[in-house]
C-alpha cells in the first residue's frame, strides 16, 4: 500500500537505534524527509547516513536531549515546519515505588510527558494551518497493563495519554492526528539490558531468561523493532486521518 506521505517531513526523537530508529526507517522507505535526533553524535550522525543512503531521502541529524528546552530548541531550529512528530525519549529507570523521590518523580514527567507536549505545542499550527498533522507518541503497554517495578514510566506517560486524548479531539477537524504506540517487548538494547538485569538478579543465564520472556507472550516471541516502526508508519500515512486519539498495543497478546 502506497502510504501517501512520500515528500512528507518528519523529526522522529530518540532514534539513533532502537524503536525510534525503526520508524525513522520505515518512513524514510514510504520516501519521507527527516529530521531525528539522539544525544549521541557520533550514533544519530551514523544513523542519518545509513538511513539515507538506503531510503534515498534527505536526513539531518541533530545531536540534542529532547527533555531539555535547549535540545528542543535545537530540533525545531533544524526543522521548524515538520508535518509528521514522532515523539519519543528513554525510559525512567525501574524500581520500588518507595525508593522514588520527588525530583525522580519530576524528572520522570520531564522526560516522559513534558517533552513531548512541548514539541507538540510548538509544531501543532503549523500542521493546522497546513491541514496535515501525523503526532506519535510513543509511550509504552504498561499504560494498559501497569508493571509493578515501572511507576515512575507508566505514571508519566499516562499523563501524556491523557494529554493526547484531550488534543486529539481539538485538532481533529484539521485533519491533524494523535495517537500513541505502545510497544510491549521488543527487542532492542534497552530490552536486551533489562533481560541480562532479571537474569542476573535470578541467577540465570541470558538465553534462559529470554527464553522465560518469549514464553510470557501468547506469540511465543518478543517484537521486532520493523514491526513496531511499520506500524508508526501507517499511523502517519494519509489513510490514517480517520484514525486519532487511539492507543494501539503491540505486545504480542499479552494484554
Ligand atoms: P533503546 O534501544 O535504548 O534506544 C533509545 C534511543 O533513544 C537511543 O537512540 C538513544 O540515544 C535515544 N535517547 C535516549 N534518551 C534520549 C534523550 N533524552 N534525548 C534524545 N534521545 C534520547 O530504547 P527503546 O527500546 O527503543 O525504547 C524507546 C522507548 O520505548 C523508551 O521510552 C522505552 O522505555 C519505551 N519502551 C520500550 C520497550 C521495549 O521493549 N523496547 C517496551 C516498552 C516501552 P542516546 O542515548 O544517544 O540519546
Amino acid at each position: 500500500m502506497d502510504l501517501g506521505i512520500a515528500g512528507r517531513h518528519a523529526i522522529v526523537c530518540a532514534a539513533s537505534k532502537g524503536l525510534g530508529k525503526a520508524c525513522a526507517v520505515s518512513l524514510a522507505r514510504e520516501g519521507v524527509s527527516l529530521t531525528i535526533l539522539a544525544r549521541t553524535k557520533a550514533d544519530i550522525e551514523a544513523a542519518a547516513t545509513e538511513i539515507s543512503a538506503a531510503y534515498g531521502v534527505p536526513v539531518t541529524a541533530v545531536a540534542a536531549d529532547v527533555t531539555t528546552p535547549e535540545g528542543r530548541a535545537a530540533i525545531l531550529a533544524a526543522s521548524p515546519q515538520a508535518d509528521i512528530l514522532v515523539n519519543n525519549a528513554g525510559g525512567p529507570p525501574r524500581g520500588d515505588f518507595r525508593s522514588f523521590t520527588a525530583e525522580q518523580w519530576m524528572a520522570a514527567v520531564n522526560d516522559n510527558m513534558i517533552a513531548a507536549i512541548e514539541l507538540v505545542r510548538a509544531l501543532v499550527d503549523g500542521m493546522i494551518e497546513r491541514r496535515f498533522g501525523r503526532i506519535v507518541n510513543i509511550t509504552s503497554a504498561a499504560v494498559r497493563r501497569p508493571i509493578a517495578d515501572l511507576s515512575l514510566s507508566t505514571a508519566a506517560r499516562l499523563g501524556l495519554t491523557g494529554y493526547a486524548a484531550g488534543v486529539a479531539r481539538q485538532v481533529a477537524q484539521h485533519n491533524v492526528t494523535i495517537n500513541n504506540l505502545l510497544p510491549g517487548p521488543f527487542e532492542t538494547d534497552r530490552f536486551r539490558g533489562g533481560v541480562a538485569s532479571r537474569a542476573t538478579a535470578s541467577g540465570i543465564t541470558y538465553d534462559e531468561q529470554l527464553a522465560r520472556q518469549r514464553r510470557a507472550v501468547p506469540a511465543q516471541r518478543v517484537g521486532d523493532p520493523a514491526e513496531f516502526g511499520d506500524a508508526c508508519a501507517y499511523l502517519c500515512s494519509r489513510q490514517a486521518g480517520f484514525m486519532t486519539g487511539q492507543n494501539l498495543l503491540l505486545d504480542g497478546g499479552q494484554f
